[in-house]
């Protein structure tokens, strides 16, 4: 594996020093076309656990800012729930056509084994459990495996309860009211966790819109729940009780702060502030925002709980408090809740500080 040519090396160390990072690891192996960044943010509290992504980016530099701050959110989001894993990620640069996928994901395999436990990788936005079977064949180093394989499998299911609970936390607190029934949701992107989500939501008699690039997702949502599709250029000026963004990052802006009109920012897109004063923007507004990595753990609360032999269940409904908690916190310091919720996950970090990384070998999930 050698360094991928099209990066420009004082991006990455720049980069990776702003945040900062323990390690970042390149891989580029043109016969099977993988060209993998892989950050590693802390190891204080265990291996770096965290999912990879085989998107489609704009540029090396994009994967690059995408990577990091999507690991620092792993690291962040175990030492919120005080879970014994560091945190880290993995962005595989999609070709343009994919020639051999099997082949992609054996070199990616060797890859993650190459780093002898420092990172254990899991699904994410463009990879599945199929991925992580074959994975498995070259390292231990892997969860969400399929059921053949006895695995985690995919932990979206998971993730949408523990937003649905982060939802109820926010309403409770923000409209102090236990019932969803009646209110509006509009979620954007109805993929795994979205179209989860709208399923519990729906349940619990949720008025729903929903938005996505997909148009079979949005018309499965149209036929299950009645929801109505809002184009994805009018989801933010669209009235709603509750906005729950679970496609992608970066969406609160300037440009979203000025048109929305909602209550509640609750989903489970990582990253979802494009900087962090957009946490106090919002609570200047009004809005209540549950800090993404803190309503998305319920997929990592799962790897946990079957590594620890912990209910899952119970971890899971654990973050209404955790979040009304959080939420309490934020009024009586006036803070942003995403202010709160790094300071609390940063106090756990630093009384776990030891000398030596820690990397331990796991059983397979
Ligand atoms: P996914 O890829 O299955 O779903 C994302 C959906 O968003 C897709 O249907 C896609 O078509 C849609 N989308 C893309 N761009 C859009 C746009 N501009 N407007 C509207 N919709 C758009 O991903 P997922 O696994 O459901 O994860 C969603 C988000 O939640 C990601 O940010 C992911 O990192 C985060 N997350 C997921 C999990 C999990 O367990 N899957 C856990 C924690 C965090």
């Amino acid at each position: 594996m050698s360094i991928n040519s099209n990066l420009r090396v004082n991006d990455l160390f720049q980069q990776s020093a702003t945040l900062p990072f323990s390690r970042v690891h390149i891989g580029n192996d043109t016969k099977s076309q993988l060209q993998v960044i892989v950050a590693i943010h802390s190891t204080v509290l265990g291996p770096a656990l965290g999912g990879c992504r085989l998107l489609n980016y704009s540029s090396t530099s994009a994967a690059l800012t995408d990577v990091l701050h999507l690991a620092r959110g792993m690291s962040y989001k175990a030492a919120f729930n005080h879970l014994s894993y560091g945190g880290g990620k993995a962005v595989i640069l999609a070709p343009a056509k994919i020639v051999d996928r099997h082949a992609l994901m054996v070199a990616y395999g060797d890859f993650i084994e190459s780093l002898n436990g420092q990172f254990i990788t899991a699904i994410d936005s463009g990879t599945g459990t199929e991925d992580m079977d074959i994975i498995a064949q070259r390292t231990s180093h892997v969860v969400c495996t399929s059921n053949k394989l006895a695995g985690t499998g995919n932990p979206s299911p998971h993730t949408a309860r523990g937003v649905l609970r982060g939802i109820q936390a926010a309403v409770k607190y923000a409209l102090k009211q236990d019932q969803l029934e009646g209110l509006h949701v509009l979620i954007q992107g109805v993929g795994h966790v979205g179209y989860h989500l709208a399923r519990y939501l729906h349940e619990r008699g949720a008025k729903l819109s929903v938005s996505d690039i997909n148009q079979q997702a949005l018309h499965q949502c149209q036929d299950e729940f009645a929801a109505t599709v809002i184009a994805p250029e009018e989801v933010y000026a669209t009235e709603c009780d509750i906005f729950s963004p679970c496609a992608r990052g970066q969406i609160i802006n300037a440009d979203s702060m000025r048109q929305l009109k909602t209550k509640i920012v609750a989903g489970a897109a990582n990253n979802q502030l494009s900087e962090g004063h957009f946490g106090d923007l919002l609570r200047k507004k009004g809005i209540l925002y549950a800090p993404d990595y803190v309503i998305n753990s319920g997929g990592l609360l799962q790897i946990a709980c079957i590594d620890n032999g912990e209910d899952l269940a119970q971890a899971i409904d654990n973050l209404y408090d955790k979040l009304l908690t959080l939420f309490e916190r934020s009024d009586k310091q006036d803070q942003a809740t995403n202010i709160i919720a790094d300071q609390m996950a940063e106090q756990y970090l630093n009384q776990h500080q030891c000398d030596e990384p820690i990397v331990r070998r796991r059983k397979q999930l």
